[in-house]
């Protein structure tokens, strides 16, 4: 089943079983779809529910979370530098994990991300590209509504152990392309807090003091089960913190 919380008339916030959650945000003529969780729930019928504007879907990147659910919908866009993920996914193992009956023998609904903005009548998207959790991560920024959609790519807890992961020097300059953003907050796929962009100064110095620091084994609990070392930064009402693939 699908949790759904409005954070305002324009903007909802869909999580699935599996605690991927979805941006969906309304415009005047159009919606945006931003991810589409695992598939573990149909979330068209649950966009449904809330709208029937003609939709926009569009990927953050490549990991199984995040486009399991492109099976619900005709297209999805997703960077082509993330397609590799997708071409290495075992779907019989990840039936496993999500639902036997999940009904998919491809991703051909996913298709090249091939446009940098768009318009949802009274709300404009610009893609933004930010590397790091992935090379093909991409974020929406809507800047009538001082909001970035970053899917994994800005988390607290920054995940640079997954496929396709960047360096820390990736990281850092995404986040410091997105200080350059007229933002004041940013949502992310496995939350439904609404992030102060206060916050990326922390996440900055995390990345750059992290050399050298005391780092911890890490495992993932959950398909792929990757391993990386975590170091915690700090923990004020957020805590922020790194997972490196190697040390
Ligand atoms: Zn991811």
């Amino acid at each position: 089943m699908i949790e759904t919380k409005k954070l305002s008339d324009r903007v909802f916030i869909l999580k699935d079983r599996l605690d991927c959650y979805a941006n969906l945000i309304l415009g005047s003529e159009k919606a945006l779809l931003f991810d589409t969780g695992s598939g573990s729930d149909d979330l068209k019928a649950a966009v449904e529910e809330i709208t029937s504007l003609p939709l926009l879907v569009i990927a953050s990147h490549g990991h199984f979370d995040h486009i399991g659910g492109s099976i619900f919908f005709d297209r999805v866009y997703m960077s082509k530098k993330d397609r590799n993920i997708v071409e290495s996914y075992e779907l019989e193992k990840l039936r496993e994990w999500i639902d036997k009956n999940y009904d998919s023998d491809d991703f051909r609904q996913v298709k090249d991300l091939d446009f940098d903005s768009f318009t949802l009548g009274d709300i404009d998207g610009l893609i933004v590209e930010m590397p790091g959790h992935t090379s093909g991560s991409v974020g929406v920024y809507l800047p009538e509504l001082k909001l970035l959609l970053s899917g994994d790519a800005l988390t607290p807890v920054m995940c640079l152990f997954f496929m396709n992961h960047g360096t820390i020097e990736d990281e850092l300059n995404t986040i410091k392309m997105v200080q350059k953003l007229d933002i004041t907050h940013f949502l992310t796929a496995h939350s439904d807090i609404l992030f102060s962009v206060s916050i990326l100064d922390r996440m900055k110095d995390c990345l750059i003091n992290s050399k050298g620091k005391k780092f911890h084994k890490y495992r993932y609990p959950r398909p792929p089960f990757s391993e990386g070392y975590f170091y915690l930064h700090s923990m004020e009402d957020e805590s922020v913190g790194v997972i490196v693939s190697e040390r």
